[in-house]
């Protein structure tokens, strides 16, 4: 049983989804720069959240959009004098590089916003139809007073939600209503029943995720700082135009990657880009630094903690390397392991239940410390026999699956459909010497591929 923290709840529930099949959304970036590491905080958490989920078996479709039409793209694109399409999409192409980088792998498909223009006009047109969206000379805007549960993800009330809104457009009803749709004749823009014009920031999120995913799904993810008032605007959208509550389940939002306390972000300038930081660090280092606190709460980043995060790993790639030289050594003892067992079941025990507990990874890694510490004493005294090691590393390769590391270095990554294939080749192979009674060689296949604990049973 897997428990996540929803941020609308305000509490861990456990997680229960329809026939283990996971709808998960995560916001994805504007691109109109290099990401940084703040960025690489958030989609490492994801991923390795949706990788613990496809471990205990859930089969998980994860969309990101990408938001390449904004206001900070055409600003840039504006003092770079390049077009604000292509800019973003070579800022896109960085992404998705220094994500491959990073060993953010399990994006299912990544949707941009200015591929979704006809989806996006569709949800405003509902919205308006619907009374919850009116046009004005500017633009079209979404009716916030015909929504009383605007607010109840950030559960903020309506004075506040007043009070923040600054550069108040004069032809909106309400200060707090926001834009569905920019009327514009400059570049970028798109034909739309209210003229030429682009799509507000919000939309493009629902409308990607109605093309998906329908109108309600399970999870949707992202940094804390969109609960409010990005997240909002989309409850507030898409359980309007489809009159259906809840837009989703769970919210998981991610904490703050900071530098002496304050946020990382583009706009304060106290940033280190995703490619800066793999000029000194490895990735897994960063990822390692990522798993050491939990993904709600937040890091401080410093040069010094990477260090530290750097030695830390090493300590475990160190033992990894250390069990796969005793696995290729004559040496190891035939000995009874019981007490090594119970050790190990303890471990994997713990670290499962820290993973069940809304993905704590920094307890996961303190379990996976206390047995490194202890099966590095093991590995000194020689007290391990083969067929235990090879459970212990079994287990280690799963840790490694789940954190996205590499701690076996010098492991050969096999293909599965490749082995399979060639399993269903050898299995085949012996079956014709079974019936030519070739028996010895039939045994010798058989023995064999028992040595790489693989159990053939004659029929
Ligand atoms: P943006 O491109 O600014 O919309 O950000 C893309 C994602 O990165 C969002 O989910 C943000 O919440 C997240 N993000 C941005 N800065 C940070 C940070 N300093 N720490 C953690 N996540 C961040």
């Amino acid at each position: 049983m897997i428990n996540v923290y929803s941020t609308m709840l305000r509490d861990k529930e456990e997680l229960k989804v329809k026939e283990n099949k996971i709808k998960l959304f995560v916001c994805g970036p504007t691109v109109y720069d290099y990401s940084h590491i703040g960025h690489a905080r958030t989609y490492i958490s994801f991923d390795i959240i949706v990788r613990y989920l496809k471990y205990n078996g859930y089969s998980v479709f994860y969309l990101q959009n990408i938001t390449d039409v904004d206001d900070k793209i055409i600003n840039r694109a504006k003092k770079t004098g390049e077009d604000p399409l292509k800019l973003a999409h070579r800022f896109e192409k960085e992404y998705l590089n220094d994500m491959k980088r990073m060993n953010v792998t399990n994006v299912n498909f990544y949707a941009r916003a200015t591929e979704h223009i006809d989806e996006i006009i569709n949800q405003i047109q509902t919205l308006i139809d619907k009374g919850f969206a009116y046009e004005t000379s500017t633009g079209v805007y979404f009716d916030e007073s015909k929504f009383p549960d605007f607010g109840k993800l950030s559960n903020r009330n309506v004075d506040e939600l007043t009070n923040n809104r600054i550069n108040v457009d004069s032809t909106k009803k309400d200060p707090r209503d926001f834009a569905l749709w920019k009327k514009q004749d400059t570049q970028p823009y798109w034909n739309s029943p209210w003229g030429n014009g682009r799509p507000g920031w919000h939309i493009e999120d629902t409308a990607i995720t109605e093309s998906y995913f329908g109108s309600q799904y399970d999870i949707h993810g992202g940094g804390l700082d969109l609960i409010f008032p990005h997240h909002e605007a989309e409850i507030a959208q898409m359980e309007a135009a489809s009159g259906k509550k809840p837009l989703v389940n769970y919210w998981m939002h991610t904490g703050f990657l900071n530098v002496s306390g304050v946020k990382m972000s583009k706009s304060l300038g106290n940033f280190i880009t995703i490619k800066e930081l793999l000029e000194k660090f490895e990735p897994d280092v960063y990822r390692f630094f990522v798993l050491s606190t939990h993904y709600r709460s937040p890091i401080d980043f410093s040069d010094d903690i990477l260090k530290q995060a750097e030695t830390s790993l090493e300590r475990i790639v160190k033992t990894c390397s250390n069990i796969n030289e005793a696995l290729n050594s004559s040496t190891l003892p035939d000995k009874d392991n019981g007490a090594i067992i119970n050790q190990l079941d303890l471990f994997i025990n713990d670290f499962f239940k820290a993973m069940d507990d809304d993905f704590n990874t920094p307890i996961a890694l303190s379990v996976l410390f206390d047995f490194i510490r202890f099966l590095n004493k093991q590995l000194a005294d020689n007290n391990i026999s083969k067929s235990t090691l090879i459970t212990i590393k079994d287990a280690l390769m799963d840790v490694e699956y789940i954190f996205g590391l590499t701690l076996f270095k010098d492991t050969n990554i096999v293909d599965t459909d490749l082995s399979d294939d060639l399993l269903s080749i050898l299995t085949d192979v012996r079956s014709d010497l079974r019936n030519n009674k070739q028996w010895d060689l039939a045994d010798k296949i058989r023995d064999d591929l028992s040595g790489l604990n693989i159990d053939l049973e004659d029929k």
